[in-house]
């Protein structure tokens, strides 16, 4: 379970949006929470109505040009816990930590939020997954790309102004203005906002159980120590990731750019 810390108890319950004692987190991780929380509140308070209207007034239609799914186009694939699950079941080589690394301590130790899918290692960056333009995994594919180009999230714009964006690369791929029934662009908005729902829970509970664990083990978030690391693995040096996912950490290593899995250890759990 994941938990906050209480000076007469263990671990109370952290139900992913409010967590009673996290004015004991360090910073930076508090002050992340806090917005991020604030971001799931008013995630919450978006109408499913409005979300369902755009849809249907953007009328967007897939030509299947498989171009989301490149980093070159659209960054890495963002996994939820349920996927990486899925996944780790029958091809648990296509997963990599996420290329963001967030926080290093004053061991040297960096932390990442969860998963993403290997690329091919070719110049557009193609998905593992991806051959001759079809997706070898497609009924068991990833939550983000069963609703790709959806979104329900907020951005700066180019003029740094944050407002929600609800479609990904509007104009860039893909037809416009087909009909979509009510019925359709009401249950893709419900789906789409229960999956930005479980991608700010899961944030939220990784600076949770990060800033938990700092705390227990009388660790700091060292700048310099991140930055020397990052130079250090440039050229040619290994560095370790503690990779959060399912509620705990697995322990990564990598060396000359490429993330090799090391053992998941009990010790990084709280339990
Ligand atoms: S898993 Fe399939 S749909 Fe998702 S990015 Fe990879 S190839 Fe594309
Ligand atoms: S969602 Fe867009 S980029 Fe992806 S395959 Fe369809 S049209 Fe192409």
């Amino acid at each position: 379970m994941i938990g906050c810390h209480d000076q007469n108890a263990d671990y109370l319950p952290f139900d992913g949006i409010t967590c009673k004692h996290m004015d004991q987190l360090p910073v930076p991780f508090r002050t992340i929470m806090a917005s991020r929380q604030a971001d799931l509140a008013a995630l919450h308070a978006y109408p499913i109505e409005k979300l369902a209207e755009i849809i249907s007034e953007v009328g967007f239609h897939c030509t299947c040009c498989s171009r989301c799914c490149t980093r070159d186009f659209n960054g890495h694939v963002l996994l939820l816990d349920a996927d990486v699950m899925r996944i780790r079941s029958f091809a648990p080589g296509s997963l990599e930590p996420v290329p963001v690394l967030d926080f290093c301590d004053q061991n040297g130790m960096y932390y990442a939020s969860g998963y993403t899918l290997r690329s091919q290692g070719d110049p557009k960056g193609s998905c593992h997954f991806l051959d001759e333009g079809r997706c070898r995994i497609y009924e068991k594919r990833p939550s983000i790309c069963q609703l790709y180009p959806y979104l329900l999230h907020r951005e700066p714009d180019d003029k740094g102004t944050i407002d929600w964006r609800q479609i990904s690369g509007l104009n860039l791929h893909g037809e416009y203005n087909m009909e979509i029934s009510e019925k359709e662009a009401y249950s893709l908005a419900l789906k789409i906002k229960v999956f930005e729902e479980d991608v700010l829970s899961h944030e939220i509970a990784y600076l949770a159980y990060t800033g938990r664990y700092f705390l227990d083990n009388g660790l700091r978030n060292v700048r310099k120590r991140f930055d020397d690391g990052l130079r250090s693995a440039w050229d040619g040096g290994v560095i370790e990731v503690m990779v959060f996912s399912n509620s705990g950490y697995d322990r990564w290593m990598i060396r000359e750019g490429i993330p090799i899995q090391k053992q998941k250890t009990a010790s990084d759990r709280i339990s």
